[in-house]
């Protein structure tokens, strides 16, 4: 009887992200990168968008953006935080993107079933009770996708640092389906 019958089984999971004793999740990666570099090529291109647009995203491991937006290498900005909160770094960012880097265009992409939608302001004071220090951050928890989109969008468009606040369009991106639903700013 082989010995081996009696070893648990690893999951797919499991191999996917080595959790086995020949290295940390980052080794994978780091060896994952080997391989990429092998393969690449310089594109010759240089730090301005392709597409001159910035995508301000969550950072939620379901959304591939390049993939569910037909993005290829070089297109875009990617911008993203937990939620796609236009934060005042979020701001800082598309600045730099507009005005030293050439970006016209601003999308926002949350979705469905995001984290912060299980959390409230509470999560700030419970930080302070374990820690002894409140964060200056805020948590930015929502409960209606749509109205957080329209405050990202809102926030992009009234800030004073951006000159190009014409083309500001905001989705909620579906978990299940992969579509993207536009959010009227008016609405
Ligand atoms: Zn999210």
């Amino acid at each position: 009887m082989s010995t081996s019958a009696h070893v648990p089984a690893e999951s797919n999971a499991e191999k996917r992200v080595g959790t086995r004793s020949d290295g940390t999740v980052t080794d994978r990666l780091v060896e994952a990168n080997r391989e990429y570099a092998a393969g690449f090529k310089d594109p010759g291109m240089d730090a301005r968008p392709v597409l001159r647009v910035a995508v301000v995203a969550c950072m939620d491991a379901r959304l591939d953006l390049h993939d569910a937006l037909g993005l290829e290498l070089g297109d875009c900005h990617t911008i993203r935080n937990a939620g796609g909160v236009v934060t005042d770094d979020v701001i800082r960012s598309l600045t730099i993107s507009q005005r030293a880097l050439g970006t016209r265009s601003v999308i926002l992409v949350h979705h469905t079933t995001c984290g912060l939608e299980t959390l409230t302001e509470d999560f700030r004071l419970e930080l302070e009770d374990e820690v002894g220090q409140r964060p200056s951050w805020a948590v930015e928890a929502f409960r209606d996708v749509d109205q957080d989109v329209r405050q990202s969008m809102q926030r992009v468009r009234t800030s004073p640092f951006l000159p190009h606040t014409d083309d500001v369009r905001g989705f909620v991106f579906d978990v299940t389906t992969g579509l993207l639903r536009e959010i009227d700013p008016a609405a």
